[in-house]
């Protein structure tokens, strides 16, 4: 049986031990499905362990009868992906509750709009992992996958979970672009895809919505965005034009393999398998 690094390195790390985070370029998993199944059984950040799995265990009034996922989250979307979605880690009642990036909270209901807006998505919502949403051309990850209480992950959880990341990227062969959603998602993409010979340009772009930072040796093209949430979409920070402008940016770099709005979506059968 082989046994990947990551998983025994997962697999030997108790609760309360300090991670021995590998600073390596990427993980020898083959698919994303591996990955996702070791991911899911993450421990290595005891304050988030605690804090995911007592939100699961209290919910909010308004999901009282729903079962919290309460562990942390896989990518999501099509794994030859040219557009990568880079956000910031799960919400407590978000992500952390239906088990999917973006979904189950306002940001998402923007995000998901977008994409379908972009002929990312098949539809516009995503309820839950179940609702019949598939990506096209697109796969939607974080830096972090854990619910940091107040969304705050430490610099120590942001490291540890780097791990994820690495061995995601390197399972992502076709990324093109990466849409980053908010200043700490630019700074993680950087680090990201410097661990991976892609170094951005000096001096590094201030973050600023719309700024695009080409990476270097082959690299993918980031282009920044503000994040859309609540702070930003209530206060007209980040309008819907001003996301579509992103996501039309990005489909220009995608090519040829990212399907335009309103083109017909292709039937399940033509499309490879797909991450939970
Ligand atoms: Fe594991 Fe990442 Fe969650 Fe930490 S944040 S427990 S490294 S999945």
């Amino acid at each position: 049986m082989i046994v990947s690094r990551a998983t025994a390195f997962i697999a030997g790390t108790s609760p309360n031990r300090r991670p021995r985070y590998p600073r390596r370029v990427g993980a020898p998993y083959r698919s994303l499905d591996k990955l996702n199944a070791d991911l899911v059984e993450c421990r290595s950040c005891p304050r988030l362990v605690h804090w995911r799995e007592q939100v699961a265990r209290e919910k909010r009034a308004a999901f009282r009868d729903e079962d919290y996922w309460g562990r942390p989250l896989p990518g999501f979307g099509d794994p030859e992906a040219r557009l990568l979605v880079l956000g910031l880690a799960p919400a407590a009642h978000g992500g952390n509750r239906t088990g999917r990036m973006f979904t189950g909270d306002r940001s998402g209901d923007w995000l998901y709009r977008a994409l379908h807006r972009a002929g990312f998505a098949n539809q516009p919502t995503s309820k839950d992992r179940r609702d019949g949403l598939r990506l096209e051309g697109a796969y939607i990850t974080a830096p972090v996958r854990c619910a940091p209480p107040a969304n705050k992950p430490t610099a120590e959880e942001r490291d540890n979970c780097a791990l994820w990341l690495d061995a995601e990227l390197s399972l992502l062969a076709n990324i093109g672009a990466v849409i980053c959603l908010g200043q700490f998602a630019y700074q993680q993409a950087v680090r990201a895809f410097g661990r991976r010979g892609h170094a951005a340009p000096k001096p590094r772009p201030r973050f600023g919505h719309a700024v695009e930072v080409p990476l270097g040796n082959g690299g993918p093209v980031l282009l920044l965005s503000y994040h859309p949430s609540q702070q930003n979409t209530f206060t007209g920070k980040l309008t819907e034009g001003m996301l579509d402008a992103v996501f039309a940016r990005a489909r220009e770099i995608g090519g040829s393999s990212v399907r335009g709005p309103g083109s017909p979506y292709p039937s399940e059968s033509s499309r490879g398998p797909r991450p939970s």
